[in-house]
């Protein structure tokens, strides 16, 4: 029997999930398929009824559905409890759901891609409080690291602190970037700011990292001028792609598919559509 997969959201056009787990059954030679699915708002309860039916092994989740989703899961994992959202479901044996989250491990590898290891004790300005935000708080504070979070809207830093943080944090406003980015040690840009061709002003970073969740056009203008300015600058496809293979491992268990090779697929893929 193919087992089958698939990524639901609204839009989901430009997700690169298929590409990324394409490659992995492929050359695992696993019998899979991996969609992607178009599933609008308001939908998401009749949607996770049908793909039961149809025996989906599992689903990756993205926008609008990833809290929605929680609504209609018989299991979830403490991360999920706390940070309020699941990016991937596996079809229980009983035919229900259970939610995980991969995007709090997947940040944490890409992390160490870029040699940080630990953040423990370390002093991370994170900005943005969006939903990519409270995976990657989940997984800073849980790794001991010594937060400040600025938003636009600062209440909604301190509301997303208080929901997925263990400790206390500092927040503010993004008026307050330069002055906290002087001491930051890591600095990661969680808002979607770049898709609107938008870049935020980095004081000078030599010796330190700017992480940007975003990829591909969004991030290449935050990236640039990162660089400029002195910051290790990274993107956030290492991060995709390390939350995908949290996924598949949850899937199909064992270990990790190879990241290099997705990763190098996604490359070619953002060069020639951007
Ligand atoms: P949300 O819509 O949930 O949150 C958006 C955040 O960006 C909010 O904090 C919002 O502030 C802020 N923001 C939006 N526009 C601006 C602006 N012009 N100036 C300042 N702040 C702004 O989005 P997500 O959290 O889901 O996604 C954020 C980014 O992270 C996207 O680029 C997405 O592609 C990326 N992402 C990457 C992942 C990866 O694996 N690499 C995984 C998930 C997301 P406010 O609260 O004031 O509205």
């Amino acid at each position: 029997m193919t087992e089958r997969l698939a990524v639901i959201g609204d839009p989901v056009g430009h997700s690169l999930s298929p590409q990324i787990h394409m490659t992995w059954i492929d050359t695992m030679g696993l019998k899979a398929s991996y969609e992607s699915i178009r599933v609008p708002a308001g939908e998401t309860a009749a949607a996770l009824e049908d793909f039961a039916r149809k025996k989906f092994r599992g689903l990756n989740v993205t926008l609008p559905h990833k809290q929605a989703v929680l609504k209609s899961v018989a299991e979830m994992s403490d991360a999920v409890k706390a940070i309020g959202a699941a990016n991937t479901l596996s079809r229980l044996k009983d035919g229900g759901w259970r939610a995980d989250n991969t995007d709090a491990p997947g940040l944490m590898a890409a992390l160490a891609r870029v040699g940080i290891q630990s953040v423990s004790g370390k002093k991370v300005l994170v900005l943005g409080a969006g939903g990519a935000a409270r995976a990657a708080l989940y997984a800073l504070d849980k790794a001991g690291a010594d937060l400040v979070v600025l938003n636009r809207t600062p209440d909604k830093a301190g509301a997303v602190i208080a929901d997925c943080c263990a400790q206390q944090h500092r927040f503010g406003p993004l008026d307050d970037l330069a002055l906290h980015a002087e001491k930051a040690d890591l600095m990661i840009n969680t808002t979607s700011a770049g898709h609107t061709g938008y870049h935020f002003e980095l004081p000078p970073g030599k010796g330190r990292t700017f992480f940007d969740m975003s990829y591909g056009a969004p991030a290449r203008a935050q990236l640039e001028h990162a660089r400029e300015a002195g910051w290790e600058a990274a993107d956030g496809l290492p991060m995709l792609v390390c939350q995908a293979a949290e996924s598949f491992r949850i899937w199909f268990g064992g270990e990790l598919p190879d990241i290099e090779l997705a990763l190098e697929a996604c490359r070619e893929t953002l060069k020639l559509h951007g």
